[in-house]
C-alpha cells in the first residue's frame, strides 16, 4: 500500500514550490508539455502525487528529471499552480534524497546555513594561504594539487554512492528488472545526454537555451581539463594558453548571459530563482572570470604583486568543490543524464 506523507506539500515548499495544492487537475499541463508522453506522463500526475504526499512514488520516479523547465505548462494552467516550478523543486527534493550526507537538503532549506559554510570555506583558505605567508609559488602549487583531489574525492565519496541510492530508489521499484546487458547497451545514451541534453530540443522554445547549455558544458569541462591536466596556469604552450582564454571566456560570457536573464525575469524559467540557482551561475561566472584573470595576470607578470586574485580564484574554486559540485545545483547535471540512462535501461528492458 502507498505511504501518504500529510506534510510533504509544506516539506515542498522548502525547496521553492509554490501552491501546487490549488490544481484541479484538469490536465492541460500535460496536453502543453512537448516532452510529456503516452509511457512518461507528466507534469500533471507529479502535481498528483505532491497534493497526495506519495513520496515513495516521487522518490523512485524519474519524470522531474525528464522536464527541461521551459515553463509553458505555468504560463497556460488556469489555476497558477505553476507546475513547472514544482517540477524544478522535485529536482531539488529529489537530490537531497539521493544525497547519503543529508547535507544538500539542509542547504537547500537555509539559506544562512549556506552562507556560513560559503564564509567559513573562504576563512578556512585565507587562514592556510596565511601559514604559507602567502606565497603565491606555494598557494598556486597546493591549488593544483587540490582540484586534483577534489575531483576524485568528491565523486568517489559522495556522487557515485548517491547515484547508487538513486539507482536503487528506482530500480528497486520496478517489478521487471532489466537485464544486465541493458546496462551496457545504453551507456551511449548516458553520455549523449550529458554532454548535449539533446531532449530539451523537443522544448518549443528551447534551441538558444540548449546551444547556450552546450557550449557552457563543453566550455565548463575543457577549462577543467585544461587547468587541472594540462597546468594551464604554469603552461608554455602557446596553443594550451589560448585554449584556455577561449574555455574560460565561453564560461563567464554565457554565464553573465544566464544572470541577466534571472535578473530580468523574461521567461517563466528565470521568474523564480532559488539561492541555490543564484550561486550556480554566479560561482560559474566568477571560476570563469577569475581563472581568466589569473592567466592573464601572469602573462602581464604582474601576478605576484596581485596575489589577492589567485586568493579570490582559489576561495572559489574551493566553494564549487566541496559545496556546490556535491551538495548544489551542479548536480542536477549529473542527476538527468542518469535518470536518461535509466530510462533508456528500462526501455531495452522492456524490449527485451
Ligand atoms: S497544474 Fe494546472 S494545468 Fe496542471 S492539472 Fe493542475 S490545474 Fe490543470
Ligand atoms: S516546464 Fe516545460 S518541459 Fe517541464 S513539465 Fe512544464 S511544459 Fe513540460
Amino acid at each position: 500500500m502507498a505511504k501518504i506523507n500529510p506534510s510533504f506539500s509544506k516539506e515542498l515548499k522548502k525547496y521553492g514550490a509554490f501552491d501546487f495544492n490549488a490544481c484541479y487537475n484538469c490536465g492541460t499541463c500535460t496536453a502543453t508539455c512537448s516532452l510529456s508522453t503516452k509511457d512518461d506522463s507528466f507534469p500533471r500526475e507529479m502535481v498528483r502525487y505532491s497534493t497526495l504526499g506519495l513520496e515513495d512514488e516521487i522518490k523512485s520516479s524519474l519524470k522531474p528529471w525528464m522536464c527541461y523547465y521551459c515553463g509553458e505548462c505555468s504560463t497556460n494552467c488556469p489555476r497558477e499552480a505553476n507546475p513547472g516550478e514544482l517540477m524544478m523543486s522535485l529536482r531539488r527534493w529529489l537530490t537531497a534524497q539521493y544525497d547519503w550526507t543529508g547535507l544538500s537538503g539542509l542547504l537547500y532549506k537555509s539559506l544562512l546555513l549556506t552562507t556560513v559554510l560559503f564564509v567559513l570555506s573562504a576563512l578556512g583558505v585565507i587562514w592556510y594561504s596565511a601559514r604559507l605567508d602567502f606565497h603565491l609559488d606555494a598557494i598556486m602549487h597546493l591549488g593544483h594539487l587540490f582540484e586534483m583531489f577534489a575531483i576524485l574525492s568528491v565523486f568517489v565519496l559522495i556522487l557515485l554512492p548517491n547515484l547508487l541510492r538513486m539507482w536503487l530508489y528506482v530500480e528497486g521499484k520496478r517489478e521487471k528488472k532489466a537485464p544486465l546487458k541493458s546496462y551496457f547497451k545504453s551507456l551511449g545514451d548516458l553520455f549523449i545526454h550529458m554532454f548535449t541534453q539533446k531532449r530539451a530540443l523537443g522544448c518549443d522554445d528551447n534551441q538558444t537555451r540548449w546551444l547556450e547549455h552546450l557550449i557552457l558544458v563543453f566550455g565548463y569541462l575543457l577549462l577543467l581539463f585544461t587547468t587541472v591536466f594540462l597546468d594551464w596556469f604554469s603552461a608554455t604552450n602557446i596553443f594550451i594558453i589560448a585554449l584556455g582564454y577561449i574555455e574560460s571566456t565561453a564560461v563567464f560570457i554565457i554565464t553573465f548571459d544566464f544572470m541577466r536573464r534571472r535578473m530580468q525575469k523574461e521567461k517563466e524559467v528565470s521568474k523564480h530563482s532559488q539561492p541555490s540557482d543564484w550561486l550556480f551561475v554566479i560561482w560559474l561566472f566568477l571560476m570563469g572570470f577569475t581563472a581568466f584573470g589569473v592567466r592573464l595576470f601572469i602573462d602581464l607578470n604582474i601576478l605576484e604583486q596581485n596575489t589577492w586574485l589567485y586568493l579570490v580564484h582559489i576561495i572559489v574554486l574551493f566553494q564549487w568543490a566541496v559545496l556546490i559540485v556535491p551538495f548544489g545545483k551542479w548536480t542536477h547535471f549529473l542527476y538527468r543524464s542518469f535518470a536518461m540512462y535509466l530510462a533508456a535501461i528500462k526501455e531495452q528492458g522492456v524490449k527485451a
